[in-house]
């Protein structure tokens, strides 16, 4: 039978971690519940991460935002920070079950999931986010993009925690736009989703832009020549059309029991094609 610690200090966790190296971690067990049966059989201990004092809370320092990993969406949701700054990773979290699981399910577990359908993680790529990570041999930080390798898998050592996300404060960005299709409005895992990010100049023209997808490949989709074939142009039918091509030819989804192949590769495309609607309508 498995034990439950409660520790309220990140030492201590890290002392239990190395003590006992299957130990599991635990922050809202919104997917530890669900997808581990020895976790429900109650074997292996669990760290619950729930007490541990600094992982939790949004705060800024040093030109940037810092978002302690045990965060809850529905605390990204509320805060000033987050809404003042990065609209974009309050949409997608907006998008993310309903509020029951928005109340316990963290972004740290959201990003250790490392789902390819994980509704924060289009809109922390763009974002250019990083993790923070600790563990007895000490601190180090990465970039989200190297620390999921790919579908449930990340880069986090035995023994290490993620403590948090790192997210530049001054994006640039005065349009965002987060889309997802799923089965049904609420409680749906995404049949693919879009995080699109842009600074526009006086006349509609793209300065720069960053555009994500996920539920479409191993790991977010991203492109640069996507995000370079914007540049100098309008979010009219014609860009997006040609764009949507591009993201077809770009993307690698699989078919089960959600979507096939194909309709998540046309999806793909067609989430672009909504970006002049948002834009017309101020979003
Ligand atoms: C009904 C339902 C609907 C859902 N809908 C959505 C949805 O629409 N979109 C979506 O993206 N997700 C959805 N989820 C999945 C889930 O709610 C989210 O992924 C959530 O963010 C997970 O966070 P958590 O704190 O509950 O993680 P946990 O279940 O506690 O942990 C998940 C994994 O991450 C590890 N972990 C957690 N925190 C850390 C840490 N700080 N350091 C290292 N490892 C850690 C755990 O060991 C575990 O392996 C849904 C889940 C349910 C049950």
């Amino acid at each position: 039978m498995g034990r439950v610690y409660l520790p309220a200090t990140l030492e201590a966790v890290l002392e239990i971690l190395s003590r006992e190296p299957s130990a599991r971690l635990f922050a809202g067990g919104t997917d530890l519940l669900v997808r581990s049966s020895a976790v429900r059989r109650n074997e292996g201990s669990l760290v619950c991460l729930e007490r541990v004092e600094g992982l939790s809370g949004v705060s800024e320092s040093d030109g940037a935002v810092r978002i302690g990993a045990c965060t809850t969406h529905g605390e990204l949701m509320a805060g000033g920070l987050i809404r003042e700054r990065f609209p974009l990773l309050r949409e997608a979290v907006r998008h993310i079950g309903a509020p029951a699981v928005r109340n316990m399910g963290t972004i740290g577990g959201n990003i250790c999931t490392a789902s390819p359908a994980g509704d924060s993680l289009p809109a922390l790529h763009i974002l250019d986010a990083e993790v923070e990570l600790h563990s007895a041999k000490g601190r180090r930080r990465m970039p989200l993009g190297r620390f999921i390798l790919g579908p449930g898998l990340t880069a986090l050592e035995p023994g290490e925690v993620l403590t948090a996300v790192w997210i530049d404060k001054d994006q640039g960005f005065n349009f965002h736009h987060f889309e997802k299709v799923g089965q049904r409005k609420a409680m749906a895992i995404s049949v693919a989703s879009m995080a699109f990010a842009a600074r526009l100049n006086g006349d509609g023209i793209v300065a720069r832009a960053r555009c994500a997808f996920g539920s479409v490949a191993p790991k977010v989709f991203t492109s640069q020549v996507l995000d370079a074939f914007f540049a100098g142009k309008p979010l009219n039918e014609e860009t997006l059309g040609a764009a949507a091509a591009l993201v077809r030819e770009g993307v690698s989804p699989i078919s089960d029991v959600r979507a096939s192949e194909e309709y998540r590769r046309t999806v793909a495309g067609n989430l672009l094609m909504r970006l002049e609607g948002a834009k017309a309508a101020g979003r």
